[in-house]
């Protein structure tokens, strides 16, 4: 990202966004749980000092807290989102749906959520060619995928027809699940050098970096090959420093000390039965079965607080904090 201006073009999507995306996990019913009014106030706030690009996904369930944003601000940001789906169908309802309940016709951004490989990016071909035949048709503007891994970046790079990627990008390489950073890292180069867009995903890896946040963002603002960054937020506080940072300027020493303090926690509650839906879910194989109990515990060294468990356990024992 290096001294670019802080509004930059995502690769050549003909998207214009902010070098600082507003991740809205964290404040939406899977962590925070911020009241929607509450959120997009937030949203709002960011909006008019220049945060126009927002990062959801249908798992996230908040789409009603950017709606909300996006009718106080009566203004267009570039609003990212993110489906599972793996057949025509499933993609065309997670269209449908992120168009109904934002009230866009148009979503600027949609992606194949947590791409693995090549083999998984086949795995949901149909869904690739829906969303990018809605793109022709006018009701998306790019087509991208997330993901956590080398090869799948690896493989968007072969697909020449995929407008962005989300990779996983942190100075200490948390999360990666296949390589190295480096490799990360010139994996994603090469998907810039062909066209692509690059918002970078887990620049503060899920929280673990907290305590050294200044250099977290410095390292990912310093890739020439990176656009944006998606960093997640829930309140003021957190927007600050990050607009601070990301625009090359200190934030004041007890607000990084402030920020420094929050340390992000995964909770289990008692009533867990033990089922395994949510091992099945967490790709860091953070999670595992306790012998006491047979409750499910977590490796806090492991979980990078994605939050995918916590919607996937049918008894909303899994909370973070
Ligand atoms: S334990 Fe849950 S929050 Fe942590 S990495 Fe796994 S899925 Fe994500
Ligand atoms: S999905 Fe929920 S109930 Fe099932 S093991 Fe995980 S935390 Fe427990």
């Amino acid at each position: 990202m290096s001294d670019r201006g802080f509004s930059v073009q995502l690769g050549t999507s003909g998207l214009q966004v902010s070098r600082l995306c507003f991740g809205t996990l964290p404040m939406s019913p899977l962590q925070a749980n911020l009241a929607p009014e509450e959120g997009a106030k937030l949203l709002a706030e960011a909006f008019h000092r220049g945060v126009n690009f927002w990062d959801t996904a249908e798992l996230y369930v908040n789409y009603k807290y950017l709606n909300l944003a996006v009718k106080s601000i009566q203004a267009l940001p570039v609003i990212a989102t993110k489906t599972y789906a793996d057949s025509k169908e499933r993609a065309l309802a997670s269209l449908e749906k992120a168009r109904k309940e934002l009230d866009l016709d148009v979503i600027p951004v949609f992606l194949l959520h947590e791409q693995e490989s090549a083999l998984t990016l086949k795995g949901h071909a149909a869904a690739l060619d829906f969303l990018l035949n809605a793109r022709e048709k006018g009701f998306i503007q790019a087509v991208g995928i997330s993901s956590h891994t080398i090869a799948a970046i690896e493989a968007a790079i072969d697909f020449q027809d995929i407008n962005l990627i989300h990779p996983l990008i942190n100075f200490q390489g948390l999360g990666i699940k296949d390589g190295s950073l480096e490799e990360m890292l010139d994996a994603v180069a090469r998907a810039e050098q062909v066209g692509m867009g690059v918002y970078a995903m887990k620049v503060l890896g899920g929280g673990h970096l907290l305590g050294d946040v200044s250099r977290a963002i410095g390292f990912v603002r310093q890739l020439d090959y990176v656009h944006s960054m998606a960093i997640g937020m829930s309140s003021r506080d957190e927007l600050d420093a990050n607009l601070d940072l990301v625009q090359g300027r200190a934030p004041s020493p007890s607000l990084l000390h402030d920020l420094a303090q929050k340390r992000r926690t995964l909770m289990i509650e008692d009533w867990c039965s033990g089922c395994g839906s949510c091992l099945e879910r967490c790709s860091q194989g953070a999670l595992y079965l306790g012998q006491e109990m047979q409750r499910v515990q977590v490796d806090p060294s492991l979980c990078i607080f994605c939050g995918y468990c916590g919607a996937s356990c049918p008894e909303f024992c899994i909370k973070i904090f």
